[in-house]
């Protein structure tokens, strides 16, 4: 038996260890397990190039528990080492700048570990004591036992141990006991080992007998050895693809594509990537996907690797090339990482082009759920936006899709306005804009649908790409408005007539729900008599707001809403003369008043034209003070008047309440009214 000090160069590691790796300390696990599979991998190594001669089979790594003895045991059959190996390996863990190392690194335990090839040492995270119980699988090698209790001294003795490699037996501390329970030992193995390419075999397997789990002789194996992504794609079939995803993602429906990846030079990659189907659409999880290092479950978490858009995949990525024992913010500018990040974009856009040109029928069934990602995708990364712009679709009101081009093509002779501007038209909801829809098309016009979370975005980013394009919601303008073909017709009324009319209409509009305006137009004596429009600018700015925080300004503003009366229109032409009739009498004497105000007005004007504001007297200033505040109580007068006769025009009433009827805004009381005024119209 022998015994010494651990050739650690900066003294003690222990201290460093339980300091440092404290909050990982889960992944002591992973460690052993992939020392154990990587000792198994050896051997059958040895035994392919023929340098061992022995029985190589049945190569198996074993995690074993006993709750009495407090001891977890990793074993496996593979190379083992001799005396002078664990000397080597284990006892001269020798490194430099350990000190600098440490205080860069101290939050990030993982760095650690692997900087100093420290896997093994991670059992003393949660041991009082380790043995290493080891026998070469070199000819006449004599098995080795070797002790140590969490401090730098070790001991080291011949044993007998009948079989070959290595018994990693951890002596739990009292508060690691939980590394005892199965079910615990089973969620970490499924999430570090699942698909380590050696059995781990943990316990036996279990069958339904006689109404309860029995334990059945067989090894309970842990673990996929040969999961999809190590495969040749053309040895796999798309059930394979579909039975992996399952295997990941036990919960999830059945993903929309997959794109293997597989590269080995210049750097080595691996994975199978999907395309989910997301089912709630307010519930998009990101950082799904799965890192892996040679089948070693690494993090879930690949921000830095691949692009930001990119994490709303599932799947998995293995590579040995990304450097894990380094901060994120290293990640990003490391050329490795940086070349794997731009392969995955090519990957993603080239398999996407293909399935869009190979399979379109397909890949249109698919749009409406594949739609998200790739307006995210166009939305943050110039590359993939100039990639993806030959493959993303747009969707009409009828439910047909066109590639951007054909759209174009489509309603080039229709829809350029005055100004030689492509406007495409479209709307967010087909139940609530059918008016609108509906009279576009009979113009000729097509509609696009447009209801997808980012489709705001992704319309300003379609417009800011070609400012020759225009998007317009059908209800933003009256339809001759929308596509603008030569000057729109002058309102023939008087200033005076439209004031007059303005509050008359004013005095029926919702008082609730939004900004309400009048405006009026000559729209023809065939169109409606009034219609409501709303702001394409104000709304856009609206749903933008409801994505962007920073924006609650917009977000918090009422709908502007429009309605446009048509001068043209008979219903509203006698609208117009019957409030001649009736207030032109009562209205009269208030202008003659305003006007008599106006020309007093006027004379003090006159009388002090020449003088700086300063000269003027002071009775002067406060005479038309006075003036101003007649003006201001005419003019209110004047409006009550139209105001009181505009709250008692049915017709009025009517044709406001059809036009938001038309729009989805007519609701409640006032619904109820509206129904019960036209019951009363009709007798
Ligand atoms: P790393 O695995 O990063 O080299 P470790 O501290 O985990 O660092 O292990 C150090 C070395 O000890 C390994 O490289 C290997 O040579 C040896 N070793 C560890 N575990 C085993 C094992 N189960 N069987 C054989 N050799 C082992």
């Amino acid at each position: 038996m022998s015994t010494g000090k651990i050739g650690v160069a900066t003294g003690n590691l222990f201290p460093i260890i339980k300091k440092f790796l404290y909050s990982d300390h889960e992944i002591f696990l992973r460690e052993l397990v992939s020392n154990a599979v990587d000792a198994s991998r050896k051997l059958q190594v040895l035994a392919s190039s023929g340098d061992f001669k022995g029985e190589a089979g049945g190569l198996k790594v074993r995690v074993k528990a006993d709750k009495a003895a407090g001891t977890l045991t990793i074993s496996d059959n593979g190379i083992g080492m001799t005396a002078e190996e664990v000397d080597k390996y284990i006892n001269q863990i020798a490194f430099s700048g350990a000190e600098e190392f440490l205080a860069k690194y101290k939050d990030n335990g993982a760095a650690i570990i692997g900087h100093f090839g420290l896997g093994f040492y991670s059992a003393f995270m949660v041991s009082d004591k380790v043995e290493i119980l080891t026998k070469s699988y070199k000819e006449g090698a004599k098995a080795v036992r070797w002790t140590c209790e969490g401090n730098p001294e070790y001991t080291m003795e011949e044993t007998e141990k009948a079989e070959r490699g290595t018994d990693i037996i951890l002596h739990l501390n009292e508060e690691e006991k939980e590394f005892l329970e199965d079910t615990k030992i089973n969620e970490l193995l499924s999430k570090y080992c699942k698909f380590l390419p050696v059995p781990v075999v943990f316990g036996k397997k279990k069958e339904w007998k006689d109404g309860e789990y029995k334990e059945t002789d067989e090894d309970n194996v842990i673990n996929d050895l040969d999961p999809a992504w190590t495969r040749k794609p053309s040895d796999l079939k798309e059930e394979d693809y579909l039975k992996f995803y399952h295997e990941l993602y036990p919960m999830a429906p059945d993903p929309l594509f997959h794109i293997h990846l597989n590269v080995d030079y210049p750097f080595t990659l691996t994975g199978i990537l999907y395309f989910p189907k997301i089912e709630n659409k307010f519930e998009i999880q990101k950082n799904k996907i799965q890192l892996y290092c040679n089948q070693v479950f690494v993090t879930d978490s690949v921000e830095g690797i691949v692009p930001e858009y990119l994490t709303l995949l599932h799947g998995v990525i293995d590579s040995p090339d990304i450097p894990l024992n380094v901060s994120r913010s290293y990640l990003q500018s490391d050329r490795n990482v940086k070349k794997i990040s731009n392969h995955i974009t090519k990957k993603v856009a080239d398999s996407l082009t293909d399935i869009f040109k190979t399979q379109r029928e397909e890949y249109e069934k698919k749009w409406d759920d594949l739609k998200i990602f790739i307006q995210y995708g166009m939305l943050t990364d110039e590359k993939f936006a100039e990639r993806a712009n030959s493959i993303f679709l747009l969707k009409n009101t009828e439910g047909k899709y066109f590639t951007y081009e054909e759209y174009q093509n489509l309603i080039k002779a229709e829809q350029t306005d005055k100004d030689k501007k492509l406007v495409f038209l479209y709307a967010t909801d087909v139940h609530e804009q059918y008016t609108y829809i509906e009279a576009a098309k009979s113009r000729g016009y097509d509609v696009l649908l447009m209801d997808g979370q980012l489709d705001t975005h992704f319309i300003n980013h379609l417009e800011q790409k070609t400012p020759d394009h225009r998007f317009v919601r059908v209800d933003s303008d009256v339809i001759d408005k929308l596509i603008p073909k030569s000057e729109t017709k002058d309102v023939a009324w008087s200033h005076e007539e439209q004031e007059n009319l303005r509050a008359v209409f004013s005095s029926q509009l919702p008082k609730e729900g939004g900004m309400y305006m009048v405006s009026f137009e000559a729209l023809g004596e065939n169109a409606e008599p009034v219609v409501v429009t709303r702001s394409e600018f104000m709304r856009r700015m609206k749903d933008m707001a409801a994505l962007s925080p920073g924006m609650s300004f917009y977000g918090s503003m009422g709908d502007q809403v429009t309605l446009v009366v048509n001068t043209e229109h008979r219903l509203v032409k006698g609208i117009l003369e019957d409030e001649k009739r009736e207030m032109d009498a009562k209205i009269e004497p208030i202008n003659a008043e305003v006007k008599e105000v106006e020309k007093k007005k006027a004379e003090i004007d006159e009388l002090n034209k020449d003088k700086k504001f300063d000269e003027i007297p002071q009775v002067d200033k406060d005479r038309k003070a006075d003036y101003d505040k007649q003006l201001d109580e005419l003019r209110k007068r004047k409006e009550s008047l139209l105001d009181e006769y505009g709250k008692g025009n049915k017709i009025v009433g009517q044709l406001i309440d059809l036009a938001l009827l038309a729009n989805g805004l007519l609701k409640g009381a006032a619904l109820d009214k509206f129904v019960k005024r036209s019951v009363e119209l009709i007798k």
